[in-house]
C-alpha cells in the first residue's frame, strides 16, 4: 500500500513487515499490517497478529466490520460465556454498526484479517472518546511506523 487513493491496490503480504499496534489501543503484543484505505468510503483493511494474552482496548465500531480469522482464538464481546462470541480459527465474523467491544481478548496466538467500514471509537470506561481511529488515522500511523 503506497498511497491513499481510489485506485486498485495489491499487497504482497509476506513482503510487508509487521508493525506494533499502538499501546493504549491494545495491551500485550498486537501487530498489524495496513493493507488498504478507502477515503471515498471510509473503509480500511488490515491484518492483525496478536500474542496469547493480548487484548484490544474498549471501542465501538462506528461502522460495521467483517473479519476472517486464520489462526487462534479470540473472545469478542466477552466471549460466548458472556453473551458474545468465541471466535476459533478458521472463522468469519460480522460486527454490526455500533457494536460495542468492551473486551476483546486473545486466548491463543492469533491472526485475522478485518475490513472496517468506518472508524473505531476507542473510549474510556465512561464512554468518553480517547481516540477516533478511521482510515486517515490508520494511514498516518502506518506511514509513521514504516
Ligand atoms: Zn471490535
Amino acid at each position: 500500500m503506497a498511497e491513499a487513493t481510489m485506485m486498485d491496490d495489491y499487497v504482497q503480504m509476506d513482503e510487508v513487515d509487521w508493525a506494533e499496534f499502538p499501546q493504549g489501543l491494545c495491551a500485550g503484543l498486537v501487530e498489524w499490517k495496513l493493507l488498504h484505505v478507502s477515503p471515498e468510503s471510509g473503509a480500511w483493511t488490515a491484518a492483525f497478529r496478536a500474542a496469547k494474552g493480548a487484548s484490544i482496548a474498549r471501542h465501538v465500531h462506528v461502522g460495521p466490520g467483517e473479519y476472517y480469522m486464520t489462526k487462534g482464538k479470540m473472545l469478542v464481546r466477552g466471549g460466548a460465556e458472556e453473551g458474545g462470541e468465541t471466535a476459533l480459527a478458521p472463522s468469519y465474523g460480522y460486527e454490526a454498526c455500533n457494536a460495542q467491544h468492551d473486551y476483546t481478548y486473545f486466548e491463543e496466538d492469533s491472526e485475522l484479517y478485518m475490513t472496517f467500514l468506518g472508524p473505531l471509537n476507542f473510549t474510556d470506561d465512561d464512554g468518553n472518546t480517547i481516540a477516533l481511529v478511521g482510515w486517515r488515522e490508520v494511514y498516518e500511523a502506518w506511514q509513521a511506523a514504516a
